[in-house]
This record gives structure tokens, sequence and C-alpha cells, in this order.
């Protein structure tokens, strides 16, 4: 490095030493450059190269394709700090005025190219005050936030795995527990923010702000809530994106308004597309449009709990399900329907692009199509209401905006032609100045009478006549001579600087005059940011309903039916995702009463005992976010949460083994189910010896039947805990059957009451190649097993003074949070 720096190099020297933790982008006319260790960074992750000037190290990118370099960057995990010249070079003689302009993190990026369209980009917030743990999420590409407060952390990190942000901002006492809240392993872009950013006082004042509200009471949120919001804010405040506009107030993300669902329960029944082939999102997704591929997401992710919403989606889908024509023409006009609610977060920000108001106009131009579509059926009077009147917006998109315009605002392919005068007549000028220019040349050969003259033009001189060598005797008085080359001369004319004046003169203003006329536009529709939120979310909506439609019309689903009873049924019913990938998938029955509420299922290795457990709790799943069922007949009480605990999983990147997880899973169960529940168990206690598995089953069995008394089934290899069923009047017994012939064993898939006659390990272990020596002396082993190793009837029954004391803890320990494993460690 030199030893004195030019007064540009130390303009950015002052700006870099304010963002020591990002790449400075700082931009020197058409680049963005990048110097010292930045430069380095920045050429390691784009592959840009690496110069120099003066001798240190220098690296830059073109400003027209930074999109793309910002991609590289933000995926290799750095914060980016956008430095723009903020008054124009001409008209300054000194330095340029430079400012950083925008602060890039991977939570906090809004632009197309660089988020995922099917899915949310949130930036979660964590801090821990007077003993509560808050988390308050945003998504700036939708204006969607959350909030939630719990005294367990295992609540928080709960929600974060749900939510898989792309930023994570902790509170610096956070930082030693980051290990617990944050998924193991996991490379989420993460920052500390100091104790003092979080403040009653501040918070309340900016809550106020980006609200635009007098106070922070009508949000309900505890003082905590409030301080942790403010923070947010705070935060996105120093990004320079102006996120004012459009944030929607924080909605609760434990599930107060709807069934919670962990995020085990999410891995357990393969909700979401992950290694594993098949999940309940791929099957069931026919939507068409980005906006309703993150709704059905979201709804999937908060089925409701409320009978009355439910039945109301239902509604809709219901309607469309029964009408095929219409259902096929609101599906070709979803077609046709951009992500408006990501547009309208850069309308809001000052991001929008023209191609953002074209897609903007191609989506209002197809609502009256929509909304004539639903008119028809009178279920959807409400939403046809709904959206809002748009013909003032439309009309100044069509008369505004170009049917395909260029991405760049300033090139005069962007506003429409008949929209200002002005510019009509300077992209005329523009567009002329060809036919001028031959026009002129034609003129000054006759006049001159030097056939081979030319009018060019070049960067240095502008426009200028050519005239060869030979001719230039003939060169009226009026030619000015500018350069002399070897076999010509060349001049300018006075009509040639006017001319060119008024074309130089003409492109300039084009960039000036469109950029206005666009940031015009864009001023006026922000006006109506509300209305086009309230279309986004409508539209949302209507493609989820489509979508269950679609595929309960194609896969032959039923409408479930809500009783108030505490009764279940589900007749011939399917696994939404297995049925795809077996061709001839068997349907079962299941039942819960008063009288059946506790099934034990017992049946060989790959009979289809998981399978049929997943089924059960996706479709109740499936029915309480709205949609119809893989069933011929389904009757079902709106639950309260699905609890699942299936195979065996090691977290060992967290440093947890199997059968720790395992009770770590069933403990979560004892303590947060209730008797509106729905528990399925895909064994409990295999991680440890088969003594204590048997015992822990068993005692948790008789606690979820005795204590809390939720519909649960429970699939184990553990035939001894069929004896259940003997001693408890309401635990039955499932098994599913299998055939023999000739020693094979087949799989029916069917299920029926009873008890598997046996385990069947050994005929699989044989299947998978095992030697027959091996086998054999298994056999002999079995034998004296199962002869010392029964449950007797000297197994008692809970007694009264037992239940009591169970049921009374419950009661008790339900109204407090539970202190988690963790916790205790
Ligand atoms: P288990 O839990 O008893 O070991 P799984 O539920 O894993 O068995 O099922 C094993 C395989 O059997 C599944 O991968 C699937 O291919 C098939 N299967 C399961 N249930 C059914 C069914 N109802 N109809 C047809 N095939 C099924």
């Amino acid at each position: 490095m030199s030893e004195k720096l030019t007064p540009m190099m130390e303009q950015y020297q002052n700006i870099k030493n304010k963002y020591e933790d990002a790449i400075l982008l700082f931009r020197l006319g058409d680049f963005y450059e990048a110097f010292f260790e930045d430069a380095k960074l920045l050429s390691e992750a784009t592959q840009i190269v690496l110069t120099s000037r003066n001798g240190y190290p220098m690296a830059g990118v073109p400003y027209h394709s930074l999109d793309q370099y910002l991609k590289k960057l933000i995926d290799a995990g750095y914060k980016i700090a956008i430095c723009d010249q903020i008054e124009e070079a001409s008209k300054s003689k000194k330095l340029v005025k430079r400012e950083v302009t925008r602060i890039i993190t991977p939570g906090t990026i809004i632009e197309e190219n660089l988020l995922n369209s099917e899915v949310n980009n949130y930036i979660l917030l964590a801090s821990f005050l007077n003993d509560q743990y808050i988390l308050v999420a945003a998504d700036i590409s939708t204006g969607d936030m959350g909030i939630a407060s719990s005294e367990d952390s295992e609540d928080i990190s709960d929600i974060i795995n749900k939510l898989n942000p792309s930023q994570l901002i902790l509170q610096e006492n956070l930082k030693e527990q980051r290990k617990y809240i944050v998924p193991a392993n996991s490379d989420i872009f993460t920052e500390y923010l100091e104790d003092w950013n979080f403040a009653y006082s501040s918070s309340v004042e900016y809550i106020k702000s980006f609200y635009d509200i007098v106070s922070p009471d009508f949000l309900e949120l505890s003082k905590e809530e409030i301080i942790a919001l403010g923070a947010l804010f705070k935060y996105l405040e120093g990004t320079h994106l102006d996120v004012l506009k459009h944030l929607n107030y924080p909605r609760s993300l434990m599930g107060t308004d709807s069934m919670y669902i962990d995020s085990d329960t999410i891995e357990n029944l393969s909700l979401f597309p992950s290694r594993k082939k098949g999940s309940l999102y791929s099957s069931i997704k026919a939507t068409l449009t980005s906006m309703g591929s993150r709704k059905l997401k979201e709804w999937l992710l908060n089925p409701l709990n409320d009978r009355k919403k439910i039945e109301k989606r239902l509604d809709y889908v219901e309607a469309l399900f029964h009408d095929g024509d219409i259902l096929n023409n609101i599906r070709s006009c979803l077609k046709e329907v951009y992500d408006i609610e990501r547009i309208v977060s850069r309308l809001a920000t000052g991001k929008a692009i023209p191609r953002d108001l074209h897609s903007l106009r191609k989506t209002l131009q197809i609502l009256p199509e929509i909304t004539e579509q639903l008119s028809s059926m009178s279920v959807f009077d409400e939403i046809v209401s709904n959206f809002p009147d748009t013909l003032e917006e439309l009309s100044l998109l069509e008369n505004g905006v170009m049917e395909n315009p260029s991405s760049v605002v300033g090139s005069g392919e962007v506003v429409e032609y008949g929209f200002n005068k002005e510019l009509d007549e300077l992209r005329e000028l523009l567009n002329n100045s060809k036919k001028c220019l031959k026009e002129f040349e034609r003129e000054e050969k006759r006049k001159s009478g030097i056939n081979n003259l030319k009018v060019k033009y070049n960067k240095v001189f502008g426009y200028f006549v050519e005239v060869p060598k030979g001719q230039t005797d003939r060169v009226p008085d009026y030619y000015t001579r500018k350069q002399t080359l070897v076999n010509a001369e060349r001049y300018i004319t006075p009509e040639i600087k006017e001319f060119e004046e008024k074309v130089l003169g003409a492109t300039e203003r084009i960039e000036d005059l469109e950029r206005a006329i666009f940031n015009n536009l864009c001023d006026e529709l922000n006006k109506s940011l509300k209305k086009f939120k309230q279309i986004s979310e409508l539209l949302s909506e209507l493609d989820v309903y489509q979508s269950n439609a679609y595929i309960a019309r194609r896969s032959k689903y039923c409408r479930p039916l809500f009783t108030k009873e505490r009764n279940m049924y589900l007749k011939n019913s399917k696994h939404p995702v297995v049925e795809n990938f077996v061709s001839d998938f068997v349907s079962n029955d299941i039942y819960f009463d008063k009288e059946n509420s506790f099934y034990i299922l017992t049946g060989p290795n790959m009979s289809g005992k998981s399978t049929f457990i997943r089924q059960v709790a996706l479709n109740v799943i499936m029915a309480q976010m709205g949609s119809f069922v893989p069933a011929e007949d389904a009757v079902m009480p709106v639950y309260d949460r699905v609890f699942t605990r299936i195979g065996a999983r090691d977290d060992l990147a967290g440093g947890v083994s199997t059968f720790l997880v395992e009770m770590m899973e069933t403990a979560t169960i004892l303590s947060k189910a209730t008797e509106n529940s729905l528990v399925v168990l895909d064994e409990v206690g295999r991680g440890t010896s088969t003594f204590d598995g048997i015992s822990i089953a068993w005692a948790v069995s008789e606690y979820i039947y005795e204590a809390i008394g939720c519909h649960t089934v429970f699939a184990t290899h553990f035939t001894e805990l069929t004896e259940l069923s003997s001693m408890y009047e309401n635990i039955n017994n499932l098994t599913i059957k299998v055939a023999e012939r000739n020693g094979e064993i087949i799989f029916l898939h069917k299920l029926k009451a009873g008890v598997a006659s046996r385990s069947h390990g050994i005929e699989v272990a044989r299947l998978a190649g095992i030697p027959e020596l091996v086998l054999e002396r298994a056999s002999e082993i079995l034998k004296v097993i199962v002869k010392t190793s029964a449950i007797d009837k000297t197994v008692k029954v809970l007694s009264t003074d037992e239940l009591t004391k169970i049921k009374k803890k419950k009661k008790r320990k339900m109204h407090r949070d539970q202190t988690t494993l963790f916790d205790n460690q």
C-alpha cells in the first residue's frame, strides 16, 4: 500500500472503517470495486480477476451484473455493503460524494433473482430477556412477521428448525447457548447483537415508526416481545432497506391460532422434501403460483384448530372439486398470475424493476376473469367481494409500461408510447436521427459535389464529416477541420454539431425523463400497496383451494366431516405419499372412540406398520389444513396437536445418542399432549436393552392412556405390550395380516384386530441372506428366551391411588412449562 492515499482512497477508507464486517463494494464509474482484503475475498468467491492499483489488491464487478455476483457472495456467507455515488459525477468538480446505500445479508434480500420463489426467506432474531426466550421472524420479501416467546429453549429451537431461516440475529447473551437453539451443524448466517440494543423505550419508538402507529399496545405483545421486535427493526433500519411500508403485524409462531407442528413431526412424517423420496408437500402440490406454493407450505405447517375456519376452507375446495370446468378455468387464469406478494415488497422498498410492473399489470389484467369464474358459485361471494377495484392502477400500468419492457430504466424502452409527450418526441428524434443523418449526408454531397464523403461518429469527436484526401480542395468553407488521417480529413460543421447536441442531449434527457416517469409510476402504485397485498393474499389462498380440489379429484379423496364428539373414523384410508409409489396400495380403516382410544399395533417388519400410523397422522394434518383426505369416508374431531415418535434416529452431529433422542421425543409427548391430541408412536424403548425397553414402553403406554387419554396408535415389536389390552378396557390390539406360502412370508398390508402371531424376524433375516447356520442357532435361542421372559400376570394394573397421583401431576404439569432434558444437564 502506498504511503499517502489519494483523496478517493481516503474516502474509501473512511467508509470501509464503518463496515468492517462486510465486503464493501465501492462504485467507481460503471464498476463496483473492492479493495485490499475485500478484493481477495470477492475474487475468491466469484472467480473475478484480482488486479492491483498502486500496489494494493483490487477487484471489480460491472454494476449492471451486480446481482449475479451478489448471489455468489451471499452463498459464500458474506455480508455486503453497497457504496454508491450519490451525486452526479459531472456536476461536481471535486470528489463525487459516496455513501453506503444498502447492506445485503441472506435474510434481507428482496431481488427476485436472488430468492427461491417457492420458500419464504426468513431473518430471525432470538433474544433472552427476563428468563424468556423471544423469537421474532420476518420475511422481508413477503412482509410476513411472526413472534414467539417461551421459557423453554427447545420451543425456540423447534421454531428455528421449522422456519429454516437464512439469517439469525442472536442477542449476545445467547452466544453460549447457540448450539442448543440452532440446529446442529447448521451454517445459518449468524450475527450477534450486544445487549444495549435491547431497550424498551427505543424499541417502542421503532415499532411506532415502522408500523406508523401511535402505540404498540394493540399488537398485544409482552414487554420482552416489544423489546425484541424493536431490536429487529433497528437492525433492519441499519441495512438501509426501507421496509417501513409493507411488513405485516406479527402473528403468533406458537400455534395459538393453529395446530402447532413440531420439527420432529415435520421430519417424521416427511411433510416436506428432504433427502428421502417423497413428501406430503410434493405429493399434494398442484399450485400454479409461487405465492400459492408458499401458502400451501404455510398451511401445512400451521393446520387450523378452529372447526368453522376449517369447514370454510373445505367449502371452497368442495365447490371447485364438484365443478371441473370452473376448476380448469381458474387454473388457466392462475398460470397468468405473477408473484405480486414479492413485487409489493420491492415496490415498497423502492427496488421495483420494470419487469415487476409488467408482471403486476398482467396479474391485474386477469383478475376480472378470475372473479367472473368465481361469481358463478355463491360460496365464493365473500372472496369475490374482497377483491379490491384496481381499474385505475391497471390503466396506469397499461398506459405507462411497455408490453415487454427493457430491464434498463432510462433506455427509452420501458415507458409506453403515448404516456408522456416529451419522452415520445425525444424517442422520435432519436429514431429519426439515422434518417436525418442520411439526409444530411445526401445534401452535403449534393452541395459540395464530393460524392464519397461520409458522416461518421466516434466517442472522441462525436459526429463529423470524413472526406478522402483527393477531394479536400472541394470542401466548403463552413467545414472546420478536426483531424487528419493518412487517407482522409475529418471536419465538423455547425449543422452537424447542432444535430449532435440534439441526439446526445436527447439520450441523456430520455435517461433522466424515463427514470423520473418510472419512479413516479412506482410512487403512484405505492399508494395502492394495501390493495395489492390483499389481492396477493386472496390469490395465494385461491391457488391452494384449487390445488386441494385438483388433487382430491385426481386421487379420489373425500371431504372429511368434523364432529364435536371425540370420535374418529377413517374408512379405506391410504397414505397420500406411499400410495403413489406402490402399485396396489392396500387401504385400511381406523376407528377411535371412548372404548377404542389406544391401539397397540404389532406385526412383522415390512408389513406396513409405520406406513399406517403415519397415514393416520397425515390424514389429520391434511384435513385440518383444509384439504380432502385419501380415504373413502372420514370423520374426525379437531385435534389440538399431532405428536409423532418414529423410528430410530441418531442425532450424532448434535452429540445425542439414539436412545436419548428417543426418550427426549417421548418426554415431550408425555408433557405436552392433551386428551384432544393424536399420538402416533413407532417403537419406544428400542434403543436400550430389551427388558429396559419393554418396561419403559409399558409405562409410557399406561401414562398416555390413563393420564392423557388421547387417541393413540403405538406400533411396536414388543408383542409383550399387547398384554395391556387385557388389563385396560379401552386399549386394543391391531395387527397386520401376513400369509405364509412355502415358508415364505407374504405381506398383505391389511389391518385386523389381534396380535401378531410372532415377529417373523428370522424369516426377514433369511430374506436378507443371513447364513442358514446362524438362523438355526437364532431360532434355538429364541425358544429359550420366549420361555423365560414372557410378561405374566404378576404385572399389576396401576392402582387407583397411583392413577390419581399420575393424573394430578399431569394436570399440574400442563399448567407450568416443562423443564427439558437439556436444561437439566
Ligand atoms: P414396517 O413399519 O411394518 O416395517 P413399513 O410401513 O415400513 O413397514 O412398510 C414397508 C413397505 O411396505 C413400504 O415401504 C411399502 O412399500 C409397503 N407398504 C406399506 N403399507 C402398504 C400398504 N398399505 N399397501 C401396500 N404396500 C404397503
